[in-house]
């Protein structure tokens, strides 16, 4: 296999077929290399269908869920299929921050934001890649899908947080810091409309029929993951249509050292097991339009003491970056403001070549809901002194107090004159001690590309139109969230195209 890319006339056939894996492509329209489906239409069309529905969501996570109770509402039938145990995805482990801009909480702490705000921060930290509107929807209808979740019952916290790459706080916090609370609340409201959330259900392949349309799926029943072994093959067949919210590939090896060699399992990831790229590999397949798939975003809040997301971050993401100072061990000093976003403050761990040590006082985490655990577990530690500190991490101490002594004059002066971090409105300074203490060290944690859609859900074949009956949302998505994610814009992009997905699968647009 030769070439890949030629610069004349984009990515050609060859390079197609290598990129997905060999897939068949013998209803490839002859002399159109974009024009055709990629899977021979009508070929996989079962003799029987063994159910059917209006509208079949893949996938049990934020996006997959909204779609479901939208479609239901809207008179559909519906189900959706779940490969794990357990419904949930990547949603049911979040963090639980969602961001809203121009919100009553933000208004009620004397903080001006306003949707273009959001907009902004998020195009500058996707740098410039994200697909305009489809991240200027997510901005617009932020209050509105933060209220819808809370028409289904879930309850946030009175603060708004401030995460990096946003100018203000602005992200609401789930009751319990999880995005549990949103999620249980989803599942409560599909079991009430009676709609069925199957686990252990395995989505194979996107069927299409002769005209293209995603007429069903195939998909195995009683799946054990990640045995391909184990399930029974099923055929559904949806009327209407099939939403893809079958979430990131941040744990599939395979696919992710294909966009980006370097992620190898040396590094650790924060998802669940699940998130892998088989549904995106099949609506590449189908057609879909690849966008942007190599842009894998690493958080920089995460520790190496401890596997997977893990809880350290909390005290880094609400303590250390946001009342504290992060600082490299070896010079005792900070390297880059802790609240830029996450590629520029991962990259800048990443560059230092070993993790970095994020420190706050007694005031600074306050918010840090699971300290107690987290102390428990070792991953965040408690110091009586600087010196002991300094010790525990082998950093210099005199720079060490240097530096803490910079940043509480910049508390005071009201202007942090290294790195223009923002300073949150009761910053106090670092001199309370017990002083806390966690090492950062970045993991794989989102998938900002996916397959293209519009901003009506539909999915965006290679012949740029709308492949008919097939709508995606959430992270399979690409192109919302550009280069990088901004840390509790997920959650709203999720409910934003989840819901749009259900409801333009019901309305068959
Ligand atoms: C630990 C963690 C914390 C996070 N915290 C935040 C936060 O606080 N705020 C924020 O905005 N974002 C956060 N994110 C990102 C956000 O949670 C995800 O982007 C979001 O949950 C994705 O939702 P989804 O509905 O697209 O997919 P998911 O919730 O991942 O759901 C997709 C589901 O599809 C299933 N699936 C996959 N393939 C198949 C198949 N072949 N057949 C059947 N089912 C399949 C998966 O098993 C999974 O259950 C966090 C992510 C992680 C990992």
């Amino acid at each position: 296999m030769k070439e890949k890319f030629d610069v004349k006339n984009g990515l050609t056939r060859r390079g197609f077929i290598k990129t997905t894996g060999g897939v068949a492509l013998a209803g490839m329209a002859a002399g159109s290399l974009f024009a055709g489906p990629l899977k021979a239409f009508g070929a996989e069309m079962p003799e029987k269908w063994d159910e059917e529905f209006d509208v079949i969501v893949v996938g049990s996570g934020f996006a997959g869920l909204a779609a479901a109770i939208e479609a239901k509402q809207a008179g559909s039938s519906a189900v959706v299929l779940e490969k794990m145990r357990v419904p949930g995805g990547n949603s049911i482990i979040n963090g639980g921050v969602f961001a809203v801009a121009g919100s009553p909480k933000q208004e009620a702490e004397g903080i001006k934001d306003s949707p273009e705000l959001l907009l902004e921060d998020m195009l500058k930290a996707g740098l410039y890649l994200n697909h305009v509107e489809l991240a200027k929807t997510i901005a617009e209808k932020s209050r509105e899908a933060v209220q819808w979740t809370e028409s289904l019952g879930v309850q946030y916290k009175d603060r708004v947080t401030h995460l990096g790459g946003h100018s203000v706080p602005r992200s609401y916090s789930t009751h319990n810091s999880s995005g549990s609370a949103i999620v249980t609340k989803q599942l409560d409201k599909v079991k009430e409309l009676g709609v069925d959330v199957r686990t252990q259900s395995y989505v194979m392949s996107i069927i299409q029929d002769k005209e293209g349309r995603a007429a069903g799926l195939k998909i195995k029943e009683g799946y054990r993951f990640p045995d391909e072994s184990t399930g029974t093959v099923k055929y559904l067949k949806a009327n209407k249509g099939v939403v893809l919210a079958s979430g990131g590939f941040g744990r599939d090896l395979y696919f992710r050292t294909i966009q980006d060699p370097k992620l190898t399992e040396n590094v650790d990831s924060t998802n669940q097991p699940g998130a892998t790229a088989e549904v995106l590999m099949d609506a590449l397949r189908s057609g879909a339009t690849p966008v942007q798939i190599s842009w894998i975003q690493l958080g920089p809040w995460t520790s190496p003491d401890e596997k997977g997301m893990g809880i350290g971050y909390v005290f880094n993401a609400m303590a250390g970056f946001v009342y504290g100072v992060m600082v490299d061990p070896e010079t005792g000093k900070r390297f880059i403001n802790e609240l830029a976003d996450r590629k520029i403050r991962a990259d800048a761990i990443i560059r230092l070549g070993h993790p970095a040590v994020t420190i706050a006082d007694s005031q600074g985490v306050r918010r840090v809901h699971n300290l107690d655990r987290a102390l428990e577990k070792g991953v965040v530690k408690k110091f009586d002194t600087l010196d002991a500190l300094a010790a525990e991490y082998n950093i210099p101490p005199e720079p060490l107090k240097e530096t803490i002594n910079a940043w509480n004059r910049y508390i005071k002066q009201g202007q942090d004159r290294e790195y223009g971090r923002y300073l949150q409105t009761d910053s106090e300074a670092i001199a309370n001690p017990p002083y806390y203490a966690c090492r950062a060290w970045p993991k794989v944690h989102h998938t900002m590309g996916g397959i293209q859609i519009n901003n009506k859900a539909q999915v965006i074949g290679l012949d740029k139109k709308p492949i008919p009956g097939l709508y995606a949302a959430g992270e399979i998505a690409g192109g919302v969230h550009g280069a990088v994610r901004l840390g509790s814009c997920a959650v709203l992009d999720c409910i934003v195209f989840g819901r749009t997905a259900g409801q333009s699968a019901a309305a068959k647009v």
